[in-house]
């Protein structure tokens, strides 16, 4: 971590003693002598075995670091030069030179400039949302008003947040029908159980999601609540249905 400063310190003089020997070719090599993380770990590598308690992960990313350290040489034992894949100093001289980091910073900000936003305008405007959106609930009825929901109590069993509270009882014709249909909104974990555990998609998820309230209360809903819900969104509902039939 302190590598780099020590290392621009022991730079310093050479570069700025002998004027006529710092060079500008001088200055760039020891630039890119100083930009190169590899040269500062190897200042590091003699405090390798203190790091020998710590786990065989770092062991071995120490000794694989230690290994690129190595010098490499050529055919005849010549030590190679271990930048020599990295830009020239030439190049870097260039980009110094004539600012090309910022000339393209610059044109990323312009190319930005002219592209249309990525944000909206919320709540006035609205991005699009999945068939399969889990928001708010609701109960259905058929098409005749009758209530689809048979008191089964799948949805309140399957429930994980147990939210659901059910009661029911039978009626004339010996089908049952819920007397009780309360959901806790403020234990609901909006999992989609209940919609898929359903035998007759009576109870679902619209795609209603600003259903933010004062005070946690008006979160318990009823069976009334959760009906009008049903009827206000029942096209909705249906097409969202529909359109997902085929995965069901
Ligand atoms: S969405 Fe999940 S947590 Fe919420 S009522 Fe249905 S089953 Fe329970
Ligand atoms: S909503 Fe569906 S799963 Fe729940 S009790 Fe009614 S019919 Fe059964």
């Amino acid at each position: 971590m302190f590598s780099r400063p020590r290392l621009v310190l022991g730079l310093q003089p050479r570069i700025f003693i002998k004027p006529s020997v710092a060079s500008a070719r001088t200055a760039l090599v020891a630039r890119r002598l100083i930009s190169n993380s590899t040269c500062s770990h190897a200042e590091h590598n003699h405090q390798k075995p203190k790091l020998e308690h710590l786990s065989s992960g770092i062991e071995e990313r120490l000794a694989h670091s230690a290994h690129l350290l190595e010098p490499e040489h050529d055919s005849q034992g010549n030590e190679l030069n271990a930048y020599r894949h990295g830009p020239s100093a030439l190049d870097k001289a260039v980009h110094l030179f004539f600012f090309t980091e910022i000339i393209r910073g610059m044109w990323i900000v312009l190319e930005n400039f002219f592209r249309p936003p990525y944000t909206i305008m919320y709540p006035f405007e609205k991005g699009p949302l999945s068939p399969r959106f889990r928001g708010e609930h609701a109960l259905r009825r058929y098409p005749s008003g009758e209530e689809r929901c048979i008191a089964c109590k799948l949805c309140e069993a399957i429930c994980p947040a147990q939210a659901i509270t059910i009661e029911s009882e039978a009626r004339m014709d010996g089908s049952r029908k819920t007397t009780k249909y309360d959901i806790d909104m403020t234990k609901c974990i909006y999992c989609g159980f209940c919609q898929e555990a359903c035998p007759v998609d009576a109870i679902v998820e619209t795609q209603n999601q600003e259903f933010s309230v004062e005070n946690r209360e008006e979160l318990l809903y009823n069976k009334e609540k959760l009906l009008s819900n049903g009827d206000r969104a029942e096209a909705e509902i249906a097409a969202n249905l529909h359109s997902d039939h085929v995965y069901r």
